[in-house]
């Protein structure tokens, strides 16, 4: 599979960013240059999901189309994707993966691998300047601490989240009301308990900042708020020497649908309608401007670039060294 990929990668003209020699790739991570910066894609792990389950809205048609058109499987192996940036003086984690927490659910099991593709990649969690979460999933936050919750995992990071995400974490007097607002109460609290657990070691070392609005975030890496996904979901884009690339955290989750028809609303939306619009905003701007974008839960490594088709989009995944398999 690498190499027909690999020719469609330089037939499909991805002339400006350049993967690094293959040798220097691995299942657990990918690398590619882009302008100044080195942008690896990080593996959490893969995991199996009915598409069913994550697009209730789809029809068997299009589900039966998806599949066939685009090479991908029900259930779908859902790939869990974390971003790594190296510009020429930061070095810039965009989430975290679910730091093995959560393998107790069916729905996470098999996760918890970030870390150790970091170090396959060459880097120590110390080195990390800054953490960026694109919004409130476990499986973005839960690698921030160790299992116990006791250590901050990446001890010299700043971890800047988006306050709109959560502002009932970090401000007291808003957690009840929350929870009280909550269509699923133990869900909510549940959450509550897992994200305070996994902001409090920064929080007591004063390395946890909220952020409002489209900042920059370190030179080149600017927030980009996609609300819909969630209250506070936020995307980064990332511009080197001309070269532009949307994180886009959770817009799309499954590739094989929901490029070809964005309106397809996930069951993980919290506003549907918005999620959808601020997914064909994102993939519209992408495809004008020829911008790539990245994905957590794409096929890893979750990278590619889109171009407009029909009422939609098609995708075009950059080449992949060979993709973990998900648990049995
Ligand atoms: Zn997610």
């Amino acid at each position: 599979m690498a190499q027909p990929a690999l020719l469609a990668w330089v037939l499909l003209g991805f002339c400006a960013a350049q993967p690094v020699s293959p040798r220097a790739q691995h299942s657990g991570f990918f690398r590619v240059q882009f302008g100044d910066d080195q942008f690896i894609a990080l593996n959490d792990g893969v995991v199996n999901y009915p598409i069913s389950r994550v697009l209730p809205a789809a029809t068997p048609e299009a589900i039966a189309n998806g599949i066939s058109s685009n090479s991908i499987t029900d259930p779908l192996a859902m790939s869990y994707n974390a971003f790594l940036i190296r510009t020429p003086t930061r070095l810039v984690l965009i989430d975290t993966g679910t730091g093995g927490k959560l393998d107790n659910d069916p729905s996470f099991h098999g996760c918890g691998h970030l870390l150790e593709n970091l170090r396959a990649a060459g880097f120590r969690p110390e080195q990390i300047d800054e953490v960026l979460i694109t919004h409130r999933g476990q499986d973005h936050t839960g690698g921030l601490t160790s299992l116990d919750g006791t250590r901050r995992m990446f001890p010299n990071a700043i971890v800047h989240v988006p306050k709109d995400e959560f502002s009932m974490i970090l401000n007291a007097a808003e957690t009840e009301s929350y929870i009280n607002r909550a269509h699923n109460k133990d869900f909510a609290r549940g959450w509550i308990d897992f994200t305070t657990s996994a902001f409090a070691p920064y929080v007591r070392a004063g390395k946890l900042l909220a952020f409002e609005g489209d900042i920059e975030m370190a030179p080149g890496i600017t927030a980009l708020a996609t609300h819909g996904h969630t209250p506070g979901h936020t995307s980064y884009l990332v511009e080197s020497k001309g070269q532009t690339l949307i994180v886009m955290g959770d817009l799309v989750l499954v590739s094989g649908l929901q490029f070809h028809d964005p309106d397809l609303g996930s069951s993980f939306d919290s506003d549907p309608r918005e999620a959808a619009e601020k997914r064909r905003r994102i993939l519209a701007l992408a495809a004008a401007k020829g911008y790539w974008i990245a994905g957590s839960h794409l096929p890893f490594p979750g990278l590619g670039q889109v171009h407009a088709a029909g009422n939609g989009f098609s995708f075009s995944p950059s080449a992949s060294n060979s993709a973990p398999a998900p648990p049995r």
